[in-house]
């Protein structure tokens, strides 16, 4: 490492609590012998889906493949952190599969007041994006009226019949600015509505930990899956503050080149980012620079 050159890891960065604990669950199972499954890629990481194939782990890509499974008493189907809707529970009942859900419990108490009030007659507002796995699972726990509004354009045009209730909650993963915009253009058209501010902190401690450390560093790295949204917001996050970032996937992908006099690299990864990726890029600019 060049002299007087340090690297700096964010204060948040990797694996949030929910994802740590829906890997650790997948990990757990394998030493159970069982056959199993994931509903949908249990991280938005390859490395960490590749490692897990490896020992046998096989990823439902659909609906459909998990009702084409045998029914069986040796399967179990692992719920991954973003939940899914209610109707997969049912699937999974139905077909005597052993259901392990690491749901994580942020997303599941959405589920729990989408269904509540859906029930009391509310229709149900998701500030999110939908197609977004968690966005879907949500949905399928509304058994009414529900909608997902993207950006404040579309707060704007939403209208409904004015005795209409609504229930405003939030994708975890949700800008909390955007969020309470839309909220106060919803609020403003007067309608009848309750507001469950359901956004993670985890997002937003590890997007402040990136900023304080890009306004600092010369040079940033940041880790993660390249279809993982929080990861490249919290690329855009370290290039508004640091000229020279890197966004990338695995080691192989780093190609720096350092500018002259370099004296603070910092590195952050995306939420669905192993520590041990994490170290070995912390290891490889310590000892190559
Ligand atoms: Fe849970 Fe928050 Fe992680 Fe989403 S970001 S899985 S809500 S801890």
């Amino acid at each position: 490492m060049g002299v007087g050159m340090e690297v700096k890891l964010a204060e948040c960065i990797g694996f949030c609590f929910g994802v740590k604990r829906a890997v650790d669950t997948v990990y757990e199972q394998i030493k159970n012998g069982k056959n199993i499954y994931t509903y949908g890629a249990i991280v938005n990481n390859e490395e960490v889906v590749k490692d897990l194939a490896g020992k046998g782990v096989r990823v439902l890509e659909s609906k459909e493949a998990l009702e084409g499974l045998p029914e069986s008493g040796c399967a179990s189907v692992v719920i991954r952190a973003h939940g899914v809707p209610e109707e997969v529970y049912g699937i999974l009942n139905e077909k005597k599969l052993e259901c392990v859900d690491a749901t994580c419990p942020f997303v599941k108490r959405i589920h729990r007041i989408a269904e509540k009030e859906s029930r009391d007659g509310r229709h149900i507002v998701i500030v999110g994006n939908a197609g977004h796995p968690e966005v879907e699972g949500i949905i399928g726990w509304c058994g009414g009226l529900v909608t997902v509004l993207k950006n404040e354009e579309e707060a704007e045009k939403f209208t409904v019949p004015e005795e209409e209730k609504l229930c405003i909650v939030a994708q975890t993963t949700f800008n909390y600015k955007k969020f309470h915009n839309i909220v106060e253009i919803l609020e403003k058209k007067g309608y009848n509505s309750i507001v469950a501010d359901t956004i993670c902190s985890a997002t937003e401690e590890r997007q402040r930990s990136a900023r304080t450390l890009a306004a600092e560093a010369d040079v940033m790295i940041v880790i993660g899956g390249k279809h993982s949204s929080n990861t490249r917001r919290l690329y855009e996050i370290c290039c508004e503050e640091c000229v020279h970032t890197y966004f990338i996937q695995t080691l192989d992908d780093l190609h720096l080149e350092l500018p002259k006099a370099v004296r603070l690299v910092g590195i952050t990864a995306g939420a669905s980012t192993p520590n041990k990726l994490i170290e070995e890029v912390q290891n490889y600019v310590r000892i190559n620079f």
